[in-house]
């Protein structure tokens, strides 16, 4: 989550923080060089002043850090998390044709939004207003994904923004367990679909045996009274199972 503030409010936060640092500095300064002009019994108490002060100065400086590093422009991040798991990096391809690099890493989930790169100081919305996009160095509107991470091998190479933004949704909107399955489902050649993933995802299996397991006592394809379980090949009837199923690094799936 974050916040938005205006410049002034940004300001004032940040003045705020940054005269109460130099305050809780310039106060243990002054408490230690005022020593000598106090009686010796009450030099104590001002050492401890300026150890008090001294810390909260330390604090302060703390506080002070964190608010500039969860500021991106005027928008504060409150939350402490960082978006979506997955950043593209999204740069113009005029300035990458003319040898120039001139990008940033996004949020996976906000990779197409226009926004997002003005945010980032690579789009100008002032030169064809909000909605027109162009590039602040060469006034190309074209940009392109030239990197990117976490997108778990589903996106190869290079892509554009639109598409990387449609891939993290996809990869967001899975339960964190089933993405590595997601990603071997489109390894074996099937559309990059949500639900038909979930529909086709029987699950993920060791060994044959363990599908066969699987198979009997989940699915209940066979019945096997327990006296005759210890004579059933499950091995073998795993691997015929396996045949109609497709699999990838261990993940099964239906066919259809
Ligand atoms: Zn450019």
């Amino acid at each position: 989550m974050s916040v938005t503030l205006d410049s002034n409010q940004w300001n004032l936060v940040y003045n705020i923080f940054s005269f109460g640092l130099i305050s809780m500095l310039a106060c243990t300064v002054y408490t230690l060089v005022s020593q000598s002009r106090v009686l010796p019994k009450y030099r104590n108490a001002l050492v401890m002043s300026s150890m008090v002060t001294f810390i909260a100065g330390y604090h302060y400086y703390r506080i002070f850090n964190s608010f500039g590093e969860a500021s991106n422009g005027f928008v504060v991040n409150v939350s402490g998390d960082h978006g979506s798991f997955n950043e593209a990096w999204v740069g113009c391809l005029g300035c990458y044709n003319s040898g120039l690099l001139n990008g940033d890493w996004i949020d996976g989930l906000e990779a197409a939004d226009i926004s997002q790169a003005v945010k980032v100081k690579i789009g100008d919305p002032a030169i064809y207003g909000e909605n027109c996009q162009v590039c602040v160095k060469c006034g190309s509107d074209e940009f392109w994904v030239f990197d990117h991470e976490n997108f778990l091998g589903l996106i190869k190479g290079e892509c554009s923004p639109s598409e990387a933004q449609e891939k993290a949704e996809m990869l967001n909107d899975l339960a964190e367990d089933k993405r590595e399955a997601f990603v071997a489902y489109i390894e074996l050649g099937f559309e990059p679909d949500v639900s038909s993933f979930e529909d086709a995802y029987i699950g993920e299996f060791d060994t044959d045996t363990a599908l066969a397991e699987y198979f009997i006592d989940e699915l209940g394809t066979l019945q096997i009274p327990d006296n005759l379980r210890p004579y059933f090949d499950f091995e073998a009837y795993g691997r015929d199972l396996s045949w109609d199923l497709s699999n990838h690094s261990g993940h099964y799936f239906w066919n259809n």
